[in-house]
């Protein structure tokens, strides 16, 4: 069922779901709207059930109770659906995008109709096991998506010009979403992360690649991969595979720095390996993570010299390399300053289900503040 809402009251329910519960004055001081306002905008959202009024919060001796409101989070259930090379993640989420229930299987091949089997049955076992259908499902991948329709362009799974979306919706009964990954992750900090607070913020990743995401005035600008990822660090450093000398790729994907590792060496090692090495203070490890955090560094003064946003998240499964490599992001970071202390970035942990998670929140937010499919 669709809710057909004016956007001040989808505003409010957003409101009360990113910040709830949250009273009505609270949430008229927050938009800048009238008590009577609030009042008319909550109305239809309680009775179509997306919003409730939650236990009284009784304060001694002040007579009249006041009704917080709030969301039902576990009205609701979306799936969240991530694809990498090697491996497919989801997730099982709430409408606060708790994660209730995950599971990871290997890719059984990269062939289109092979992961549109894999994706289908990997979403009805965690439909079955929650016991409900999803309200929506979101998707993700690494690459250019191109309108939430196609995969115009992956490079992590080899795809040109492939419908996905509608590939998967024809086989499933819940709404199909599909996004890039770095759009969902960022989708997820904004609302349920570190930049519920904040009007402004950037997002930077590093793993197999390197992603940004960007929010400025609550709204998430479109960013497409490749401005960051080959960002320009050395003019003399190591080539990426798409024949620039040292880009942002060339030196903090795990591929690049594998390679750059296994170079010195002279036998292979692992992203793993290499970054629990750089730990252990060996040398070659700790030149090539300092590399990587150098570059890293100079790709937040960017975003920062370029947008003016200060509040950078690095995250990513490579992030480890920025708090091994923190000194030489710092002095990356500053170097071209101009003017002194910047507040450092923050830095948050993650594993792929955080991506899978990031695709459950691009569902969540394409279909709320619709009320949920099953009514508590
Ligand atoms: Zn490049």
């Amino acid at each position: 069922m669709s809710l057909e809402l004016p956007p001040p009251a989808e505003a409010v329910a957003v409101a009360v779901l990113v910040h709830g519960p949250v009273s009505r004055s609270q949430l008229a001081k927050q938009l800048g709207l009238s008590p009577p306002t609030i009042t008319r905008l909550v109305r239809p959202l309680i009775t179509a059930g997306v919003l409730v009024e939650s236990d009284a919060v009784r304060t001694p001796g002040r007579g009249r109770a006041s009704l917080p409101l709030d969301v039902v989070a576990d009205a609701y259930r979306f799936v969240g659906v991530k694809l990498t090379t090697e491996s497919i993640y989801a997730v099982t989420t709430d409408l606060r995008a708790r994660v209730l229930d995950s599971e990871t299987i290997a890719e059984p091949s990269l062939d289109v109709p092979d992961v549109v089997a894999a994706v289908v049955e990997l979403v009805t076992r965690l439909q079955d096991r929650s016991g409900r259908p999803a309200d929506a499902i979101g998707v993700t991948v690494g690459g250019v998506v191109d309108d939430g329709e196609t995969v115009v362009d992956s490079p992590f799974l080899h795809w040109h010009e492939v419908p996905f979306r509608s590939l998967l919706a024809v086989k499933l009964d819940s709404p199909v979403f599909l996004a890039n990954d770095v759009v969902g992750l960022t989708m997820a900090q904004q609302w349920f992360g570190h930049g519920r607070e904040y009007s402004d913020f950037a997002l930077l990743t590093v793993g197999a690649g390197v992603g940004y995401g960007l929010v400025i005035n609550d709204q998430l600008v479109p960013t497409t991969v490749s401005p960051v990822s080959h960002l320009p660090i050395d003019p003399h450093g190591p080539l990426c595979p798409a024949g620039h000398r040292g880009c942002m790729t060339a030196y903090v994907t795990a591929g690049a720095m594998t390679a750059a590792a296994a170079l010195a060496y002279r036998e292979p090692v692992t992203y793993a390996q290499l970054l629990q090495r750089a730990e252990d203070a060996d040398p070659v490890a700790v030149r090539v993570v300092d590399d990587a955090a150098h570059a890293l560094g100079r790709a937040v003064a960017a975003v920062t010299a370029l947008t003016g946003v200060e509040r950078i998240i690095l995250t990513g499964e490579g992030v480890r390399l920025a708090e091994l490599g923190r000194r030489a992001l710092r002095a990356a970071r500053l170097e071209y300053g101009g003017r002194g202390e910047r507040e450092d970035p923050v830095i948050r942990q993650m594993d792929f289900l955080e991506w899978a998670r990031g695709a459950a929140v691009v569902a969540l937010r394409t279909t709320f503040p619709d009320p949920p499919r099953i009514c508590p």
